[in-house]
């Protein structure tokens, strides 16, 4: 069993889609390990996106990222991270693969619905961003 970190990202959150992306996740075969709505600050958003702070939409993402509540998650599955990243298709939902989440959800490139770690070193790091270990069950 693995676990990755997922968000439900403002667009959808405001459009009230996070229940049919949540019904996806489920029907996929993850187990909702933890979960919690939050409004993140800038700063929350800058830290937890801070891999990309030299890229020129660090500014715009960030202010997106923190415009709304969003939903956080942790997903246990096997081979969590990959599948999970798969389920949600590619960044851009010009590109994303019919039947994926980005494809069905997401408005473009920046406003794409979901997120998802991309290595099992960037899951534990965004884990332990927004959960505890109780908090997870
Ligand atoms: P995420 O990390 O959110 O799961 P990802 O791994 O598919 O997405 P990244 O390259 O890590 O894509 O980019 C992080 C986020 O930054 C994207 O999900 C998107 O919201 C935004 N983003 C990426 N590329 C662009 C771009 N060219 N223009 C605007 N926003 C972008
Ligand atoms: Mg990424």
């Amino acid at each position: 069993m693995e676990r990755t970190f997922a968000i439900i990202k403002p667009d959808a959150v405001e459009r009230k889609m996070a229940g049919k992306i949540l019904d996806r996740i489920e029907a996929a075969g993850f187990t909702i390990v933890g979960m919690k709505k939050i409004k993140l600050s800038t700063a929350q958003a800058e830290g937890f996106y801070y891999v990309h702070n030299q890229r020129p939409f660090f500014k715009d993402l960030c202010a997106f990222m923190s415009r709304s509540p969003v939903i956080t998650l942790v997903l246990e599955k096997e081979n969590a991270i990959a599948a999970w990243r798969e389920l949600m298709g590619a960044t851009n939902p010009a590109n994303a693969a019919e039947g994926t989440i980005r494809k069905e959800f997401a408005v473009n490139i920046e406003e794409n619905s979901t997120h998802g770690s991309d290595a099992p070193e960037t899951a534990a790091f965004e884990i332990a961003y927004f959960f505890s270990q109780l908090e997870l069950v």
